[in-house]
């Protein structure tokens, strides 16, 4: 068998508290944080502002190529580079929002950025969340979380960052989105989301930030101990 790596992966749809309790992880640990949605996102952003089709595989491979993705994690929060350029905010945007499962849902631009962020996870000490951490991209990882919540829940909390970020969306529209990417990100064969065999799922519905990080702290502390 190969031997665990020193990572945490954290899974699940949108929405269910992945990259918050990742981030909070982070901190109480002193780990670095990878977030995964953001190198699609990235490139999803990329695509769209060059008028590439995100269906077509070869030239958004091609285009992943010629793109420099840079994440810096500190106190002030998550910071995401494109080709030098911070677009932390840009890939949050809806419109990258409704478009990005179809992104990666190509196997191509799947295998680069998997090498990509295996790459950033090798000397260990990271927390990485996404859909296909534990399956995929660190099946080794010493500890696997996988989140969940309700539909209603993920998309009020989604509804309230748009909200926050003066998108003009309607709590519907959001439901449809989510539901829609969500049955991309599960239905494609490359990848897809669902949890790792060894995973702790967890359901994040009735739970504050601060519980779940809690759940999670206790379940490392006691594999730590074993
Ligand atoms: O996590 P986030 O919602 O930012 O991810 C955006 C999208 O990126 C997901 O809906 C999914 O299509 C894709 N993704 C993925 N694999 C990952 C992380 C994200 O397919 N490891």
């Amino acid at each position: 068998m190969t031997e665990e790596q020193e990572v945490i992966a954290v899974d699940g749809p949108a929405g269910s508290g992945k990259s918050t309790v990742s981030k909070e992880l982070a901190k109480r640990l002193d780990w670095d944080y990878i977030d995964t949605g953001a190198m699609y996102r990235c490139l999803c952003l990329k695509a769209l502002q060059s008028s590439i089709s995100v269906e077509d595989e070869d030239s958004l491979v091609d285009l992943l190529n010629d793109t420099t993705m840079r994440m810096s994690f500190k106190d002030d929060g998550l910071k995401v580079f494109m080709d030098g350029e911070d677009v932390s905010k840009d890939i949050r945007r809806n419109r990258v929002n409704q478009q990005v499962s179809k992104v990666a849902a190509l196997p191509g631009v799947r295998e680069k950025l998997v090498e990509k962020q295996q790459a950033l996870g090798e000397e260990g000490k990271v927390i990485m969340d996404g859909r296909d951490i534990g399956t995929v991209v660190f099946p080794q990882a010493r500890y696997k979380f996988y989140l969940d919540a309700t539909l209603d829940i993920r998309a009020q909390r989604r509804y309230n960052e748009l909200q926050q970020a003066s998108e003009d969306v309607s709590f519907n529209s959001v439901v449809e989105e989510i539901e829609e990417r969500d049955a991309t990100d599960r239905g494609r064969a490359s990848g897809p989301l669902k949890p790792a065999e060894d995973a702790c799922i967890i359901d994040t519905s009735d739970f504050t930030i601060e519980e779940v990080v809690e759940k999670i702290m206790e379940k490392i502390e006691a594999k730590q101990d074993a």
